[in-house]
């Protein structure tokens, strides 16, 4: 059971595999976007993290509006196609938790499906076009399959992660159908998708912190 200080921890943790990762993320958008994804992330999560820890606002007091707050701060930090995706991934998943205290194992599964399909809903990209849904969705299917199965809320949390992480490297072959890398056509096969990388950090993150 979650409560709001694991999901400021989750957040924390975040930003800080997106600073540690921000090189590596820049130079998979250089290959086939504008070589900005590692900067935006980390400007965005490096907000989100101040939002959350410094004390000079009010902190949010459950994991709904931990999530909602971190989303707001991605979409005003971030410049970029990632920053209102993002942003309204977990700013959906925050209104899916509503204003419980604490977060069980099936309503972590409806918030990461509402991010999932926030997301889808806003920048119109299914699975196989090459984006961060090609992490998020199997994140969702994987959390759902194993939660159904064993009804562990940090097995199903380990299987998405390992999902996003399958899904972010499979997008390598794929060819670019939405956002700035689909303008190359062919040429965006070979590298993986930059979005999809970060979605994997992030679900990776949620994993560590629930250990
Ligand atoms: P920009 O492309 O505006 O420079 P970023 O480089 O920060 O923004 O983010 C690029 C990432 O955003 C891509 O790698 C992809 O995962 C994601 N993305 C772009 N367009 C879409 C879309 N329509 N749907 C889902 N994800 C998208
Ligand atoms: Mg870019
Ligand atoms: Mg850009």
């Amino acid at each position: 059971v979650l409560d709001a200080e694991l999901f400021r921890r989750w957040l924390v943790a975040a930003a800080e595999a997106v600073s540690r990762e921000a090189k590596a993320l820049t130079d998979l958008d250089a290959a086939i976007g504008d070589a900005d994804h590692g900067a935006n992330l980390d400007r965005g999560y490096a907000a989100v993290r101040a939002r959350l820890t410094d004390g000079s606002a009010p902190a949010p007091a459950t994991p709904g509006e931990v999530l909602v707050t971190a989303g707001r701060q991605l979409v005003a930090t971030v410049g970029g196609a990632s920053g209102p995706l993002l942003g309204t991934a977990l700013r959906r998943a925050g209104r899916a938790l509503g204003d419980a205290e604490r977060v069980d194992g099936a309503r972590l599964g409806e918030a990461l499906r509402a991010a999932t399909t926030g997301v889808r809903e806003m920048g119109g990209a299914a699975p196989g076009d090459k984006t961060m849904v090609d992490a998020l969705q199997p994140a969702a299917d994987a959390y759902d399959e194993e939660f159904a199965r064993s009804s562990s809320l940090l097995a199903a949390v380990r299987a998405a992660a390992t999902a996003a992480r399958r899904g972010a490297e499979a997008t390598g072959p794929l060819r670019a159908r939405k956002g700035r890398a689909s303008y190359l056509g062919e040429r965006s096969a070979g590298h993986l998708d930059p979005g999809a990388v970060s979605v994997a950090l992030l679900v990776e993150a949620l994993a560590a912190v629930c250990e």
